[in-house]
């Protein structure tokens, strides 16, 4: 049995207020900074050994703490980022208990979940827990812009560990995540030829119409039943109504569910590139997150949760989900990883965002036992 004690979930409810009123956009790494200092003080305190990554190019530190024991570790991963602005905590989102419903930006997607990771270390330390393998926590500052600085610390972390978890927010019925699309990011850029609408028209080349002609091609390439799926957005291109656009680009949001695929769809973007008769299309990026797909790893993973789940009094059904999310980077390394260990609740990324909170408790407390019993 699991010895650690979670505490309730008022207590886990009291703390994690703390963590969301530190607004943490992914943005300001001075303020995703604050709250990672706070945890290290903590994790400090109770005998982790730490290791704080500087950030850079803009975004805030990575911190690594890790408990004591042999062999592979077990890794648990959570980002403190958040994709809202500072304010949104003092206008349209504050911090507010409705009945089950606790609301506040970045409660669900992920303060909850990393507050999870957290805690859970912090408990194993502070009571002294003997967990089966060493745990290595890791509190990221940039995961909603795609973990441009912490995938390589996240990587090195995983590489050799007995398994990742994450505890993203939970899906639809508390499910968590077994199998996630990979990602991919393009920017089109396109340049044409200005030219007054009126008396020279002949000789403009409009780069909006053949931006629009890429874009219902990429539109095209959606294919629901192979679990392709294609969306370009935003779009820009143009200066005036009489004049003839020079400019217009776009970005373009790529999911797939396998490695295979991607490379497929990648090199069918990347070849929508051309120079003729004017017009130049200008066609950058690629993957961004290798597709998660579910091994027999993950599923015993899965098996040993679900039951912990039990105990803990509720049911852990299982999703594949769409969205990427840093368990991309270790299940495309092999490394068995279970996502969707979070909290319960809706509207990651949404104005009605809010965890349920008196799961609070149980889903810390499965989360915990993984830590302590993975073998
Ligand atoms: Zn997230």
């Amino acid at each position: 049995m699991p010895l650690t004690e979670i505490g309730s979930s008022d207590r886990l409810l009291a703390e994690l207020r703390t963590w969301v009123e530190a607004e943490t956009p992914t943005t300001d790494a001075a303020a995703v900074n604050r709250l990672m200092d706070r945890c290290a003080v903590e994790l400090q305190a109770v005998g982790g050994q730490l290791e704080r990554l500087p950030g850079h190019d803009g975004y805030g530190d990575t911190l690594v703490c890790r408990t004591p024991g042999q062999g592979a570790p077990i890794v648990v991963a959570g980002h403190l980022d958040t994709v809202w602005d500072h304010g949104t905590l003092a206008t349209s989102m504050p911090w507010r208990i409705d009945g089950a419903k606790a609301h506040g930006p970045g409660i669900y997607d992920m303060k909850a979940g990393s507050f999870f990771a957290f805690h859970s270390v912090r408990e194993i330390l502070r009571q002294k827990i003997a967990t089966k393998r060493p745990i290595v926590l890791l509190l990221t500052p940039d995961e909603e812009v795609g973990s441009p600085t912490s995938r390589a610390p996240i990587e090195r972390a995983a590489a050799g560990a007995r398994a990742v978890l994450i505890p993203e927010p939970a899906g639809a019925g508390g499910a968590c995540v077994t199998a996630r699309k990979g990602v991919g990011r393009f920017d089109i850029a396109v340049k044409g030829v200005s030219a007054h609408a009126g008396g020279n028209w002949s000789e403009g080349r409009s780069a909006v119409v053949a931006l629009a002609e890429v874009i219902l091609k990429i539109h095209a390439m959606t294919d629901l039943a192979a679990g392709i799926t294609t969306n370009v957005a935003p779009i820009q291109g143009g200066t005036r109504p009489n004049v003839i656009p020079p400019e217009a680009s776009c970005e373009v949001d790529l999911r797939v569910p396998t490695i295979a695929l991607g490379e497929r769809m990648e090199a069918a973007i990347l070849g929508l590139a051309y120079k003729r008769d004017g017009i130049e299309v200008v066609v950058t990026g690629g993957m961004n997150r290798p597709p998660f797909a579910e091994t027999d790893d993950i599923r015993a993973l899965y098996a040993h949760a679900r039951a912990l789940a039990t105990k803990h009094g509720y049911e852990l059904p299982v999703q594949h989900r769409g969205g990427g999310s840093d368990g991309n980077f270790t299940a495309a390394m092999g490394i068995p990883t279970l996502d969707g260990l979070g909290c319960t609740g809706a509207g990651a990324h949404a104005p009605h965002e809010h965890i349920i909170w008196q799961d609070l408790a149980p889903r810390c407390a499965t989360l915990c036992a993984l830590l302590e019993e993975i073998g």
